[in-house]
């Protein structure tokens, strides 16, 4: 009994201080006239992806820079791990991953020196070897440890990065545009390790202009001009994008008008019946959700002798969703 009880006790006392790593309440950074995040407020559990996407200039850079303390807030205020940038101590600071937008390698070093120097920064002793070694090997590095810093291919300059941010085991990591610029297929790599790293328990802090990216992430900010539009998991920002989620309905002859009316008035139909080609045979109907409106669909169909070529959820392209978004706050604001 008395060990149940202490044992529940520590889940609610880590429940309550693990709930939140990350919090920014109605932070603000001026730039003498220049707005470049305005009041923006959120919260990020731990051990996620937070992806921070957006536009050339809305604020990225900025707003990891206030959370990593190079910045103080103009207005409002941000906590990291319980505490104020300000108030992080050395052993705050341990914890913390942070990859710039422009990763500095010493160029006449080799790859393993400039990560064994980067390793010294941060203190680690002579044991640090083995830790190389194993940040070098998770960017797949290994093999070229002995090569110069200036001999580099981009990408790999990139993925050495990296592992510099990686090589102390920080909890919270923040890159900064680390998938700008490289290829796909490093892109997607990129991406892997992110994840690799969220299974492993770490959080990160992620800052894209790609917005196809945001089906990587756990979560997502939208950041247009210093505001951040919304917050959401990737699945909710399609469903505020158009009002729910997307079901196309092919069938074997095209649905005359009065069809369409009937399924608009249908209780699982939740937003608009439209033709997405005007030729065609598809119907498209925004639902509250797919999987349970698809198989009523197909009763519906059955009711009313409609032969069904298919029918299919439709995931749009992030692009999409995001001009979706931003077109429905332009609207609103
Ligand atoms: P992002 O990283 O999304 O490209 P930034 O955070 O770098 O955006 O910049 C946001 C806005 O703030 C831009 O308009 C930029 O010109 C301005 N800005 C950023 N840093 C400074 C600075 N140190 N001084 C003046 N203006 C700045
Ligand atoms: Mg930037």
């Amino acid at each position: 009994m008395v060990l149940s009880t202490s044992a529940e006790q520590n889940q609610i006392q880590s429940g309550a201080t693990n709930d939140v790593i990350i919090e920014a309440k109605a932070v603000s950074k001026h730039f003498g006239s220049e707005i470049a995040i305005n009041e923006v407020s959120f919260q990020i559990p731990p051990g996620k992806i937070f992806g921070f996407i957006g536009p050339s200039g809305s604020g990225k850079t900025t707003m990891i820079r206030l959370l990593a303390g190079i910045y103080k807030p103009t207005a409002g205020d941000v906590s990291v791990l319980g505490l104020r940038p300000s108030q992080f101590t050395r052993q705050t600071r341990e914890r913390i991953g942070y990859m710039p937008q422009l990763f500095v390698l010493y160029p006449g070093l080799t790859v393993w020196e400039n990560l064994s120097f980067v390793a010294s920064i941060y203190g680690m002793g002579l044991q640090r070897g083995a830790r190389l070694k194993q940040a070098l090997d998770f960017v797949e590095l290994g093999g070229h440890k002995n090569k110069l810093a200036r001999t580099l291919s981009g990408g790999m300059q990139r993925r050495l990065g990296l592992a510099a941010t990686l090589v102390n085991d920080p909890e919270l990591i923040f890159l900064d545009e680390p998938t700008a610029g490289i290829d796909p297929v490093l892109r997607q790599k990129f991406w892997g390790h992110f994840r690799e790293l969220r299974d492993k328990g770490r959080t990160l802090f992620v800052t894209t202009q790609y917005v196809g990216e945001a089906a990587y992430c756990d979560l997502v900010g939208v950041l247009v001009q210093g505001r951040l539009l919304v917050m959401d998991t990737p699945t909710g920002l399609r469903h505020r994008a158009f009002g729910g989620e997307i079901v196309d309905l092919r069938t074997k002859e095209r649905l005359d008008r009065s069809y369409l009316e009937i399924l608009r008035g249908l209780p699982f139909v939740t937003g608009k019946v439209t033709r997405p080609d005007e030729q065609g045979t598809i119907v498209r109907l925004i639902v509250d959700e797919a999987s349970t409106a698809m198989p009523a669909l197909l009763d519906w169909c059955k009711e009313q002798n409609v032969a069904i070529e298919s029918i299919e959820e439709h995931l749009p392209p992030f692009d999409d969703i995001f001009v979706a978004l931003v077109k429905k706050e332009a609207a609103h604001g």
